[in-house]
């Protein structure tokens, strides 16, 4: 075995140095939407690495949604080979962050040091996880130039908004070629204790019901859409929700609420527009002819996505052969399938591996009960060794007076330093 000595000694000198990256990482204000800062942050980054030995190449997400002149998608891959052929760990990291939201008491692109905790928005989601693995990657390398295989660090654009110009873009771009890269390593704030093995999968879809406009005194001489939309609802609460409350997965999903099947109605709207704040008038009086709702279903892995759209259809299609005039259209906006890696995949053992030498306790196991950049890996790249792991608690993400731990990073930093060990140092 290697004497890990002098790696663990060279993170403890580095403790300063990963404070002041996390706080420049937050001080450069990447919100998404609109696609803030994304090339400020790519050549912050080409500026690290590249100083220490990192061959960086920066890719530009054309024609992906979000994608123009003024917000063009920016991402970073990172490459740093060793002395001898093996495999090749991936950091990933989205460079994004969500909006800040009201509620604050500290600056959010401050990046303030206050009692340990490092202040900001994207500061435990997770520009926290990037410097730590950052630094991890640095003091490795120093440490063992002559490492077998390789490592790369990649910083990528609007996980945020489901990653179609970052992740999903270089996946499809053969960045995530399992010949080419055998472990990732998505350090999303999943706290420093656990190993996210995936999450569930989501399909989100409109349902419109149609009705027909009339004078609101004599609804009968009209058709009423909302009315039409209560039946669908009614439906949902007597047998959809029950349904899928039976349904338990074997996937870890925290919390444990998530365990299951959930729905989300995002939003209803029904007949005359909604008008703005400071119109004084009064409304006409129409039966409406139209209600939308945008429908946020969360699925299993155990539960096949063509069985989750028949659920609903077969609950609209019912209805049309059982209520008078009822007539919908259904328009999917989006889908995304749950990604799961075995526990006992190389990447998820070994850094459970290392939990238990670092922390003195088992690792424990999860699944997101949301999605995260894992798919694209997974689905696009047909890379399945992948897990998420980094500093962070998962509560505070989009939050006000969001926050990371310094000692937490620190703990996180010793877990990928100790991994990169297992999987890049001859075993002799
Ligand atoms: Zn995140």
């Amino acid at each position: 075995m290697t004497d890990l000595a002098p790696l663990l000694a060279r993170i403890t000198d580095k403790r300063d140095d990963l404070i002041a990256l996390t706080q420049d990482l937050i001080r450069i204000p990447t919100l998404n939407p609109p696609g803030d800062n994304y090339r400020d942050i790519c050549d912050y980054l080409d500026r690290r690495l590249s100083a220490h030995g990192f061959t960086t190449e920066l890719i530009r997400a054309h024609d992906t949604p979000g994608d123009s002149e003024k917000y063009p998608r920016w991402n970073i891959v990172a490459r740093r080979d060793g002395a001898q052929k093996g495999d090749c760990v991936h950091f990933n990291s989205h460079t994004d962050v969500v909006e800040v939201g009201n509620g604050w008491t500290q600056d959010p692109f401050g990046g303030d040091l206050i009692d340990g905790k490092i202040y900001g928005r994207g500061a435990c989601d997770m520009k926290g996880g990037l410097a730590a693995s950052i630094i991890a990657a640095e003091a490795f390398i120093e440490t063992y130039p002559d490492f077998h295989g390789a490592i790369e660090i990649s910083g990528t654009a609007d996980e945020e908004s489901g990653g179609y110009g970052g992740v999903a873009y270089l996946a499809e771009k053969g960045f995530f070629d399992p010949a080419k890269v055998q472990h990732v390593i998505i350090p999303e704030p999943l706290n420093k204790d656990r190993v996210c093995l995936g999450h569930r999968g989501g399909w989100w879809a409109e349902i419109e019901t149609f009705g027909e406009i009339a004078h609101g005194s004599m609804p009968f001489l009209g058709d009423c859409a909302v009315r039409h939309m209560g039946a669908v609802l009614n439906k949902f609460e007597t047998d959809l929700f029950p349904a899928m409350a039976l349904r338990r997965t074997d996937m870890p999903v925290v919390p444990e609420g998530a365990r299951q099947s959930t729905m989300n109605i995002n939003s209803i709207h029904g007949g005359q527009k909604e008008q703005a704040d400071d119109f004084t008038g009064l409304p006409a009086h129409c039966v409406p002819d139209s209600c939308r709702i945008v429908i946020d279903r969360r699925f299993l892995d155990e539960e096949p996505l063509d069985m989750v759209r028949d659920e609903v259809t077969g609950i609209l299609d019912g209805l049309k052969s059982s209520r008078a005039k009822f007539d919908y259209a259904l328009t999917e906006l989006n889908h995304v399938l749950p990604s799961m890696t075995d526990r006992n995949a190389p990447i998820a053992a070994t850094i459970a591996g290392q939990i238990q030498k670092v922390l003195g306790k088992p690792a424990q196991f999860v699944a997101s009960p949301g999605t995260y950049d894992q798919k694209h890996i997974d689905r696009i790249g047909k890379l399945k060794n992948c897990v998420a792991y980094g500093p962070g608690i998962l509560e505070l993400a989009h939050k006000p007076d969001e926050y990371i731990g310094v000692d937490d990073m620190m703990v996180s930093v010793e877990v990928m330093v100790r991994s990169l060990a297992a999987l890049l140092l001859p075993k002799d």
